[in-house]
């Protein structure tokens, strides 16, 4: 459960929750993060002991650590979390655009696509170093010679970079290069490299698993939170379904459901999403509509020559009439994107 003080109850008030706590034999921990001063009660989940803390002296309220509470709810923290890509902030309502290539294959390749997306005005380019593919004989991306390409793309073009860490030990190298690190759909519940990412000083990209519920989800984004990483930024990309129409089904009732419990920013990746470039647009579209804070997608400028994913890629033409038709929408929406 999370304990809530009033503000300025003081320290005497925190150490009497934390001490009655570890009576009733639970751990406490103060959870400092500028918000309102709140305690992390773990494993309490009888009601008789909640209203035991309840009662005590500068409590001003406790929510049971249901699925959707935690710190990543929005019960904790009202106010929408912003993520900050140095002077790029994702979030607070503005629409952001990540786009880039699924894999880094090679410096040129990168660097075309990366300077047809700052064209469009995009601000943050995606490209997987480390690759999770299904196959062992697909390609499994160039490793660090891949971040040390877009380390040298983003010298070249001020664009900040997102890119995958497969496990730990990828994670070290990508938190050396990149601005901000993502955990792919299939490890979103390797809660090793969850701990680990939380703590970090760099934004968290966390894409949804594709078999995960909202709840899942967001007790992913909590491990990130729980180890003192605040900045977490949801991703959907399409879920498992009895629909074979497409390569996922892409929930995007996933969004107004999100900003119903949660104060973290979430994306929509049409890309992954339906797994098919011609069905991109339309989606891309309905993510911003219904109220995404941005759009992640991939582009490439041979789509049919690329190394993965070239069958969900957008070639640049469709790719500048996309983003030109999205400046729209969200112009016409009044959002800024
Ligand atoms: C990706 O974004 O390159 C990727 C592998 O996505 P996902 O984890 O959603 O499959
Ligand atoms: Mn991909």
């Amino acid at each position: 459960m999370i304990i809530i003080m009033t503000p300025g109850s003081g320290p005497r008030a925190m150490a009497e929750v934390l001490r009655k706590a570890e009576e009733l034999g639970f751990g406490g921990e103060v959870v400092e993060r500028g918000f309102q001063p709140a305690i992390l009660v773990r494993d309490c989940k009888e009601l008789k002991d909640l209203r035991t803390l309840q009662e005590l002296p500068g409590v001003e309220r406790v929510i049971p650590l249901s699925p959707v509470s935690g710190l990543v709810s929005k019960e904790l923290k009202p106010d929408p979390t912003i993520v900050r890509l140095g002077d790029v902030d994702i979030g607070a309502g503005k629409a952001s655009l990540i786009a880039g290539p699924c894999a880094v294959e090679s410096f040129d390749q990168v660097m075309r696509i990366a300077e047809l997306v700052v064209g469009c005005g995009v601000e943050i380019f995606r490209a997987g170093a480390f690759k999770p593919r299904t196959s062992p004989y697909s390609f499994q991306g160039l490793g660090e010679e891949g971040l040390d390409i877009l380390a040298r793309v983003r010298e070249e073009t001020g664009l900040k970079i997102v890119t995958e860490a497969l496990d730990c030990d990828s994670l070290g190298m990508v938190n050396q290069y990149a601005d901000m690190v993502q955990i792919g759909s299939r490890n979103m519940q390797n809660y090793l490299l969850l701990k680990a990412a939380g703590r970090l000083k760099k934004p968290v990209l966390l894409k949804r698993g594709m078999a995960a519920t909202l709840e899942e989800w967001l007790m992913a984004a909590e491990y990130i939170l729980a180890e003192g990483n605040e900045e977490v930024l949801l991703c959907e990309r399409g879920v498992r379904t009895f629909s074979d129409h497409a390569r996922f089904t892409l929930d995007l009732g996933v969004v107004p459901a999100i900003r119903d419990v949660t104060h973290l920013p979430v994306i929509v990746d049409p890309s992954h999403g339906t797994g098919l470039w011609s069905r991109v647009p339309p989606m891309a579209k309905a993510a911003i509509a219904a109220g995404a804070d941005g759009v992640m997608l991939e582009v490439h400028h041979q789509p049919d020559k690329a190394l993965s994913d070239g069958a969900q890629s957008l070639d640049p033409d469709s790719f500048v009439e996309l983003i030109s038709d999205l400046k729209r929408l969200a112009d016409a929406l009044g959002i800024e994107m």
